[in-house]
């Protein structure tokens, strides 16, 4: 049988917008030493929107953006939403359709046209060097300020940079506050790269990321964690981050999240209220001393 103060514990937090899923989670939840974040849609609130537009010398606005969304249609995720609600927003309704298209999860996605291939995605997808060369290195600047920048390339090489500005949540910063006076170490993964990381991080306040992390390499670092820190959480809310929420002591899903985030979890915060998991966290404690 249930124990009173497993019971009471799991309906306080119930109240609060704090689903757990079983007594066993309740206890783990007392003894995090680590949690892990999910940048996007966890730590911001992931609704990504255009803000930058830059394009090659001579290269044609119209046309390049019309290629980009072209590819973007076919992609679910936020950043590629938020490219073609920009390109309606610029008026820009028409639609080629590519003869292939292939999207490469956290990477980007490519297409292929009457007039060649065509790469809309991070610096490793359309070439390392190239990216940093490109007007003069304008893509450090932009990630410098925690934008996500995107590349656009034809057969001939970068024609444009987008860069997409995703608010850091308006509760991040003291949710995080409040769990580093519990002692816990926080560490943002994003596949986003070194410069954006930096900055997302910096505003967010937690005490390390892992930039360019992969979506299959998210439970690695989980467990690298643990085996560094201890008992780990996982907060995340894709259907990227199902595999890092299994590997975590204690999967934490938004949500807001995709079904396969709020299956995997072993608490939810139905809300989206980041600050409510230092609360569980210490309900979960005082718990666990009744319990011994
Ligand atoms: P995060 O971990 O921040 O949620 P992802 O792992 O989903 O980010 O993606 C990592 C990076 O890959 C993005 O910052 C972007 O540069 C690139 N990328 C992924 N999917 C797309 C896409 N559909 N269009 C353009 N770029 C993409
Ligand atoms: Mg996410």
């Amino acid at each position: 049988s249930i124990m009173p103060a497993v019971l009471s514990a799991i309906s306080a937090n119930a109240k609060r917008g704090i689903l757990f899923k079983g007594g066993v989670h309740v206890e783990h939840a007392g003894k995090i030493k680590a949690i892990a974040f999910d940048k996007t849609g966890t730590l911001t609130k992931g609704k990504p929107e255009v803000c930058d537009f830059i394009l090659r010398e001579g290269a044609n606005k119209d046309d390049v953006l019309l290629h980009a969304v072209s590819i973007e249609h076919h992609s679910t995720h936020p950043l590629a939403e938020a490219i073609v609600a920009y390109a309606k927003e610029k008026g820009s309704t028409r639609l080629l359709n590519p003869i292939q298209v292939q999207d490469t999860p956290g990477v980007g996605v490519k297409g292929r046209f009457d007039d060649g291939e065509w790469r809309v995605g991070q610096a490793a997808f359309v070439g390392e060097q190239e990216a940093e060369h490109f007007q003069n290195g304008v893509a450090k600047k932009l990630a410098a300020e925690g934008k996500t920048v995107v590349f656009i390339q034809d057969t001939n090489g970068i024609v444009g940079v987008l860069a997409l500005r995703d608010e850091i949540r308006p509760e991040t910063l003291a949710a995080m506050k409040a769990l580093q006076k519990q002692g816990i170490q926080l560490v943002m993964l994003t596949g986003d790269g070194e410069e954006t990381a930096q900055a997302i991080a910096e505003q967010s306040g937690v005490d390390r990321y892992v930039s360019r992390c992969m979506p299959d390499k998210k439970a690695e670092e989980i467990k690298r964690i643990r085996q560094e820190i201890g008992t780990v959480a996982m907060v995340g809310d894709g259907i990227n981050d199902a595999p890092a929420l299994a590997a975590a002591d204690l999967g934490v899903a938004m949500g807001g999240g995709s079904d396969v985030a709020l299956e995997t979890a072993d608490m939810v915060l139905m809300k989206n209220e980041l600050p409510n998991i230092a609360d569980a966290i210490k309900r979960s404690k005082k718990m666990n001393r009744i319990v011994k």
